[in-house]
């Protein structure tokens, strides 16, 4: 396994994968570890990860400059995502024994609760695009909870993976309670089969996550999934069109367009359609791509030339079945894995950019003549992970929203983004359970319910 840097084509790292028996020997490691962990009060766990979250702000610039490296976000943006991530371990220290106290039900026993305990060993197989992020929000709630944990990364990102271990063994949690696998995808199924292994969380596309389901279903074991989107953003003809065209860029682009929950689908009422459009480009074409290493880098290189390739030949596919590039969708050449970012008009059902995720930074323009088509069109995709509204009647945004969006989230006139207090996930192919919040923390538990006669 090696890593590149996507910024100049330049090997990073070459690492060693672990063998078979080294697998096998962490998997019992961390069900032994989880013996003691589980055992261990909420006060000390959130202890834990308080200290956690103080480890992660001190390191943050060098995992920042790890993430540029591995995978081409650039600094700032890779600081911001390790705040965030300590957020996430404050948040958890701070609710999860109040998310977690025993309920009490009253029925027709002297006594009957709810209680919720710890599953046990955790696979997590998680992706290279917020490579400490994901990781963290589905961590600080498992730690929390009692569980234990085994991280399989994406191949592009060891080096984020190795040291997320390090960072817990400075945070001074017990060893084994969490641990790195270099290992590649091949080898996911042998250990979800493992009978020490009691669940799965996979964060990534919609066939991994298909394969992994399948693979833990056959054994009767629990799986969430966080896969694909493909985000409707309808812009209304009463809109801010300033505000919409400004947080419709800032999503469309956030980490290189290589976001699952990044605006992929602009659907505009017509009456405003050419003045959205022109206010969008400007914000689009406002970036500066340039070195992740540097502080005012707004735009890195998509993370591997072979997804930079795989993205423009949607665009390519677009344009030969008539949709219109106004802006990009050309690729400069040389060692590195730049995208510009690249809005296609006139898309239609049938298109990759109508069907299909697009994975880096190209928006697709839909326009349609009223609300019913609008909601229509915003519905008619196979994925289900956020929305956006952009609106000034609140009335109407809210009933859309609440009740004829088919998303796991629909934020109103602002992008969507994941936060500790809010549940998040999707529906349709977007994938099943929650992270993050209160049902987040309950997602690898077992709820159970104790009569006293
Ligand atoms: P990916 O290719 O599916 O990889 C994700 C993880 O799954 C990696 O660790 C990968 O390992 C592993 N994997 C791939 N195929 C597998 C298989 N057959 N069995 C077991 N494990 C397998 O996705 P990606 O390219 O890294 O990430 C982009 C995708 O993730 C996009 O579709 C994006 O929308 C989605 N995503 C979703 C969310 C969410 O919260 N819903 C968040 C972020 C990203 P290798 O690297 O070794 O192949």
């Amino acid at each position: 396994m090696h890593t590149t840097n996507p910024y100049n084509g330049k090997l990073v790292k070459e690492y060693k994968l672990h063998t078979a028996e080294e697998v096998s020997d962490k998997i019992h490691k961390a069900h032994q570890a989880f013996e003691t962990w589980r055992t261990v009060g909420y006060n000390q766990r959130a202890d834990l990860l308080k200290k956690l979250a103080e480890v992660l702000t001190t390191r943050k610039t060098e995992l920042a400059h790890l993430m540029a490296e591995e995978m081409g976000k650039p600094i700032t943006a890779g600081s911001a995502e390790i705040e965030k991530c300590a957020k996430v371990c404050i948040y958890y220290a701070e609710h999860g024994a109040e998310f977690l106290k025993d309920e009490i039900v009253t029925t027709d026993a002297s006594n009957s609760y709810i209680t919720f305990q710890p599953l046990g060993v955790v696979l997590a197989v998680m992706p290279w695009n917020f490579p400490f992020w994901q990781t963290f929000r589905f961590l600080g709630p498992g730690l929390m909870a009692g569980n234990v944990a085994l991280l399989k990364h994406a191949s592009n990102v060891p080096g984020c993976a190795l040291i997320i271990e390090e960072l817990l063994k400075q945070a001074g949690f017990p060893e084994h309670v969490f641990q790195t696998l270099l290992i590649s995808s091949d080898s996911v199924e042998s250990i979800i089969a493992n009978p020490l292994v009691k669940a799965v969380t996979l964060t990534g596309s919609t066939e991994a996550g298909m394969k992994v389901a399948g693979q833990a279903a056959s054994l009767i074991k629990k799986a969430v999934l966080e896969l694909g989107g493909s985000d409707p953003y309808i812009i209304f003809e009463d809109a801010d069109l300033e505000l919409a065209a400004s947080k419709c860029a800032e999503s469309r682009l956030i980490n290189s367009g290589q976001s699952c929950i990044a605006a992929k689908r602009f659907i505009v009422l017509e009456e405003v359609a050419a003045q959205f459009i022109a206010l969008f480009k400007d914000k689009m074409a406002s970036q500066h791509p340039g070195d992740p290493m540097q502080p005012d880098t707004t735009m890195g290189p998509m993370a591997k030339v072979a997804l930079r390739d795989e993205l423009h030949q949607q665009v390519v596919k677009c344009i030969e079945m008539g949709a219109k590039c106004i802006l990009g969708g050309t690729v400069e050449p040389g060692e590195h894995a730049f995208y510009p970012p690249t809005i296609l008009t006139g898309v239609t059902k049938g298109m990759p950019a109508y069907d299909e995720e697009l994975f880096g930074p190209v928006a697709s323009v839909i326009v349609v003549k009223d609300e019913d088509e609008a909601i229509c069109v915003a519905n008619d995709s196979s994925f289900g992970l956020g929305s956006a509204l952009f609106t000034t009647d609140l009335n109407r945004a809210n009933r859309i929203a609440s009740m004829q969006i088919e998303a796991g989230c629909c934020f109103i006139n602002d992008y969507v983004r994941s936060s500790p207090d809010l549940p998040f996930g999707g529906i349709k192919q977007s994938g099943y359970g929650r992270e993050l919040g209160v049902y987040g923390i309950k997602e690898f538990v077992n709820i159970k319910s104790v009569y006293v006669a």
